[in-house]
């Protein structure tokens, strides 16, 4: 994930020169944060950083935690008009406000409908990222048997309907799901995002599977671990991707790329 960020990145950066030499402006970025929540403050500090290292133009806003929604809607109807600006991301779910247009963490209705009804326009940046990864990897997904583990809005819905698009047979498991072990065992592309450490075994993994591990986990000594159990996973799998550096990489590179996308795709001025 690192590897395959990193050079994601590059090309972006060497995208975005060529861009300026035929006289386009620069792909812009805002993010707005509301409240000074530490974690957030992290985050957006790392998209502002990549922004800045491959020449976009980053705009941050923190606002303080008093701020209205009339105020927050204002500043979102503001950079939705601003021709320099590409791609708008919240800190928090107002997610329906953002012009589609600008929606690059792609989690809009009308994204995540794009996506269901095979034209995908902005994907969600961690379930695109790791297609990336797979695709990269030269792993071939056409008829694999794909297992997905966590249903939500943001990483486990639409990854499934990635895996979907990209023709693999796909079983979507949450927590009402009756024996989680038997549909890990035949998984193919096995991807995890529950957000609970070390919750898949490792000995569950089937001999050669592709493991994509989106938990990041934080336990009491500090560290961070995966939702899957990492080293008895690579024993068995063909591929498998560790945290941290694997999927989290990903997903702010591929934030950029959306971000590049929206500014070639739909905005021409
Ligand atoms: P979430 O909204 O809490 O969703 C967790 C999913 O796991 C839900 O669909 C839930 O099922 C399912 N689940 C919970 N317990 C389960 C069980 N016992 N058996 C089967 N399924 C179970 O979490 P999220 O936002 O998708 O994030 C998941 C993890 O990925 C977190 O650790 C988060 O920090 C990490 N993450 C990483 C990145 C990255 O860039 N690497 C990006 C986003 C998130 P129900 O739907 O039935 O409740």
């Amino acid at each position: 994930g690192k590897a395959i960020a990193s050079a994601l990145k590059q090309d972006l950066k060497k995208a975005t020169e060529l861009r300026l030499k035929t006289g386009k402006r620069r792909p812009g970025l805002a993010v707005i944060l509301i409240g000074g929540d530490p974690a957030s403050k992290v985050y957006v500090g790392s998209k502002r950083r990549s922004c800045e290292e491959i020449g976009f133009k980053s705009a941050s806003y923190d606002l303080p935690a008093s701020t209205t929604e009339a105020q927050l809607l204002t500043l979102i109807d503001t950079l939705n008009h601003d021709d320099e600006i590409d791609g708008i991301l919240v800190q928090l779910p107002l997610i329906e406000h953002i012009a589609t247009h600008k929606d690059v963490d792609g989690f809009h209705p009308y994204n995540i409908g794009r996506l269901a009804q095979r034209s995908p326009q902005l994907r969600p940046c961690t379930p695109k990222g790791m297609m990336t990864m797979l695709t990269q990897s030269g792993i071939s997904l056409k008829g694999q048997e794909a297992v997905v583990v966590g249903a939500s809005n943001i990483v486990g819905r639409p990854m499934a309907l990635e895996l979907l698009l990209a023709g693999c047979t796909t079983t979507v498991c949450h927590r009402m799901t009756k024996d989680l072990e038997s549909h890990v065992r035949r998984a193919e592309i096995l991807v995890v995002a529950v957000g609970k450490p070390n919750f898949i075994p490792g000995e569950w993994v089937k001999e050669g599977a592709v493991v994509l591990d989106v938990g990041i986990n934080r336990l009491e000594d500090g560290s961070l671990v995966g939702d899957v159990e990492f080293e008895v996973a690579k024993e068995k799998a063909a591929w498998i991707s560790p945290v941290p550096g694997g999927v989290g990489p990903m997903t702010v590179a591929t934030l950029l790329e959306n971000t590049f996308y929206a500014a070639e795709a739909f905005h021409q001025a």
